[in-house]
């Protein structure tokens, strides 16, 4: 997706603080950061949600996606941890390449709002 800033970031067009590479996935620092911690995991490949990862042959990027977040999350996250995915309008996404949110460094509240 030539359009997208998060292929960008994936090609190196465009630059970011990024913490973790593996075949499937990436973990940059947030820019905008909603806690002390606050990393996102996205796969290498364009998908635009997390339900077309779930929904695609490619089984193995949920799991990296998802391994890759709680590996993270624990190694910044040592009184505990949130991991959200924002899904569409309604859901708050604002990057249409999917991706997990990785928070951690205060207490969190619920519900989110
Ligand atoms: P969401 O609103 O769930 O789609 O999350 C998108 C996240 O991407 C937001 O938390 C933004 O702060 C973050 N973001 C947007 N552009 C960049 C960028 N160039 N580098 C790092 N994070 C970004
Ligand atoms: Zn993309």
């Amino acid at each position: 997706m030539s359009d997208c800033i998060f292929c960008k970031i994936v090609a190196g067009e465009v630059p970011a603080e990024e913490i973790y590479r593996d075949d499937d996935v990436i973990a940059i620092v947030d820019v905008n950061p909603q806690a002390p911690k606050h990393l996102l995991v996205l796969p290498r490949k364009h998908y635009a949600t997390l339900a077309e990862i779930v929904e695609s042959k490619e089984h193995r990027v949920a799991g990296s996606l998802l391994r890759a977040a709680t590996k993270l999350a624990r190694e910044v996250g040592g009184q505990g941890y949130r991991i959200v995915v924002n899904s569409g309008e309604q859901g708050g996404q604002t990057v249409d390449h999917a991706h997990v949110h990785v928070l951690a460094g205060r207490q969190m509240h619920w519900p989110p709002g």
